[in-house]
Order: C-alpha cells, then structure tokens, then sequence
C-alpha cells in the first residue's frame, strides 16, 4: 500500500466521529436514519428525506463503485507519493450516497467510472482514519 507520509487530520466533531474514529476497526460508519432508514453524508442532526432527529452512525458494508475520478500528479504537502488517484465514490446501500476519497493499491491509470472498489483504512494520526477505497475484485 503507498505510505502517505502526512495528512491534515480533520477536526472530529460529535457528529463526525463514528465517521473519522471507527476505522480504526475497520467499519465504514454513516449517519443513518432509524425512522426511514435514509442514509445520509456528510452526517448532519436530522434527516433530509423525513426530518427526523433520530439519526445516528451506523455501519455499511464498505462496497462501492466508482463515479469520477481523476489522476493527480501535483504533491500537494512534501512526501506524496505521485500520481495519486481522486475519486467519487457510491456506496452500495444508497444510490447517491457518495463519498470523496483516494483509490490506492493499482495503477492509477486503471481506475475507471463503474469499477468496483472496497473500503480501507488509512490512520493519519490522533484517532483519525481516513477511509479510502481499493479495487474489489474479490467482491462476489
Ligand atoms: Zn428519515
């Protein structure tokens, strides 16, 4: 896997950290409704599609396609590695419920809109994964 030397850390908040802390056992958690059962991303108090408050992390099964991406080749903070991939991608439970993300683990140029990916952990420090995502082809 490419070791990304430095990451900023994103600011964990009381709606955020089920998002941000619990990759550090490999779940994918999003703000789910438990009156309609809407997921919904980035978290927020209510829910979008019935108002309700009774929203809460919940997880998912970290499957997703890809919808956009793009090859970056400018090292944005001093030790990343190049080219690197940016993507938009669709989890599985929802249609979209997308995140933003790095695919890793192949060639940059190989990712593709349609392909499918997994979720995985990448820890930048004080309890924060990042979830970033690699092809799936064992998905079955
Ligand atoms: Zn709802």
């Amino acid at each position: 896997m490419t070791v990304v030397p430095f990451r900023p850390v994103p600011r964990v908040t009381a709606l955020t950290e089920a998002f941000w802390r619990r990759g550090a056992d490999g779940v994918l958690a999003i703000q789910r409704c438990d009156d309609c059962g809407f997921y919904l991303h980035p978290p927020g108090p209510v829910c979008p599609r019935c108002g309700s408050r009774a929203v809460a992390p919940a997880p998912v099964s970290g499957d997703a396609t890809v919808v956009a991406c793009t090859v970056n080749h400018q090292a944005w903070y001093p030790g990343w590695e190049t080219p690197y991939v940016v993507a938009i991608v669709e989890l599985v439970e929802q249609p979209g419920l997308r995140l933003t993300t790095n695919v890793v683990d192949c060639d940059p140029y190989a990712v593709h809109i349609g392909m499918p990916v997994r979720v995985r952990f990448t820890g930048v420090g004080g309890d924060v994964w990042l979830p970033v995502f690699a092809p799936a082809e064992a998905r079955g």
